[in-house]
């Protein structure tokens, strides 16, 4: 075996160039030839396609450089590529053009140019050449020339799936780096917007409990209603600033064993003036008081906090939202269900999405960021749990979080180790 040379690579090509050697050495060996080069086709917009040698076999750095220049003319390398067809000279020194003068220079008489061309339409089209050489004139083996055009397609199949990879891992830390800029975006913003909300909150309380001057009955109504606007700003304002968190995996959990009905009167407590504003009924309808999920304490009462707030946000005055848990050898779930105005079945996987909320006509306007659900999954799945739901239009939602259940005296890692039902199968035992 001749041999081969590597040339520093100018080009940024998907593979590495010393796996296109055995592909050059083969076609080299199969048409017993002399010499051999691989011309690739330089893909970058700033290089008008022009033709690099990587590769070669018999040749020296300046014989290979010179092999595939644009000095040529009416160029046959490009030729043989631009027309997807192999191109020979029996004898080039008889050719009148520059390959006669390319071919006096290296020594070479015969010349054959195989095109890396697929042909797969679009799939890599036009991605360089084997080119091989040989001293003396030659005549053409067809069934040689078969198993180099065979080769070549191998080589085509490979590189453009190479890009293709390439491509995608690009297009995987762009946008990576874009979330990266976005959560950090919204992480600075959320805070700036949280100082001053903090100082009007101050000076709302100052008005209202100053009393050298009491306010009117119309004042202190209008006073309150600022209030409440402030609340649901600063409720959004921290759902984005957890949601920017979670997105720069800046969240920690603490996992513990948690009674499930304490964190459930919890949440009742913290959405109970939510409730009796919007005239929705709010209740725990069974939680054992016995059982403990694993979970961190904070994040699980979050959870249930939203999923009762939404239950209570979207059930029009008179309706109800029900709390209740449910327990068995290895997990807790806690059903939060609404007689609400329930979510189209098509729209069902969508609301875990940050930032989408649902037309809700007849509840009417209701406030949020869009991000409570997909915070809680996230919640959820950290804790080793899932949040699913099931909903029937017009008769309400059944939103369920399912957590690994901890057995009273072993600590929570243990229970970290064991399966949860699939949650579907505890819808159906629900209903
Ligand atoms: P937010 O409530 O802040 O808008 P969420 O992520 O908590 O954001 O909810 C996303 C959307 O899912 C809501 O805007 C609403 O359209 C829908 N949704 C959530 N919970 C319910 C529910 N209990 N009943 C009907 N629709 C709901």
């Amino acid at each position: 075996m001749q041999a081969l040379r590597e040339m520093p690579m100018p080009i940024s090509w998907p593979l590495p160039v010393s796996e296109l050697k055995p592909a050059l050495d083969l076609t080299v060996a199969a048409l017993h030839a002399d010499m051999g080069v691989v011309l690739l086709r330089d893909a970058r917009p700033d290089t008008s396609g022009s033709l690099v040698p990587v590769i070669s076999v018999g040749l020296t750095d300046a014989q290979c450089a010179e092999v595939g220049t644009s000095r040529l003319g009416a160029n046959p390398f490009l030729t043989a590529i631009a027309d997807r067809r192999r191109i020979v000279f029996r004898d080039a020194w008889s050719s009148n053009d520059g390959v006669a003068v390319l071919a006096r220079q290296i020594g070479f008489r015969g010349l054959e140019i195989l095109p890396l061309c697929s042909v797969v339409a679009g799939q890599g089209d036009g991605m360089g050449a084997f080119v091989v050489m040989y001293r003396k004139r030659r005549g053409t083996n067809t069934r040689s020339v078969h198993l180099v055009e065979c080769c070549a397609q191998i080589v085509v199949s490979a590189i453009f799936h190479a890009r293709l990879h390439v491509a995608a891992e690009q297009a995987t830390r762009d946008a990576e780096a874009n979330a990266r800029a976005r959560a950090d975006l919204v992480a600075r913003m959320s805070h700036e917007l949280r100082t001053p909300l903090q100082s009007i909150v101050g000076y709302i309380d100052l008005l209202r409990l100053d009393g050298a001057e009491p306010l009117t009955p119309t004042q202190a109504l209008l006073l309150g209603r600022v209030r409440t606007s402030e609340q649901v700003l600063a409720s959004v304002i921290n759902d984005l600033i957890v949601f920017s968190q979670l997105e720069a995996g800046h969240v920690t959990y603490k996992l513990e064993s948690v009674p499930a009905h304490e964190a459930m009167m919890l949440a009742q407590t913290v959405v109970a003036p939510l409730a009796t504003e919007r005239g929705v009924g709010l209740a725990i309808i069974a939680c054992p008081t016995d059982t403990l999920a694993v979970a961190d304490r904070e994040k699980l009462t979050q959870v249930l906090v939203n999923l009762a707030a939404n239950g209570v946000k979207f059930t029009r005055p008179g309706g109800t939202v029900e709390l209740r848990c449910v327990a068995d050898r290895d997990a807790v779930r806690f059903l939060v269900s609404d007689t609400g105005d329930g979510i189209p079945p098509e729209r069902l996987a969508d609301i875990f999405e940050p930032y989408v909320r649902l037309d809700t006509p007849r509840a009417g306007r209701v406030d949020g960021s869009g991000l409570g659900l997909a915070i809680s999954r996230e919640f959820a799945g950290a804790m080793g749990g899932e949040l699913s739901v099931r909903s029937v239009v017009g008769q309400g939602s059944v939103f369920t979080l399912a957590l690994r259940r901890a057995s009273v005296d072993a600590p929570a890692d243990a229970a970290r180790a064991r399966r949860i039902t699939p949650v579907a199968e505890q819808h159906r035992a629900a209903s």
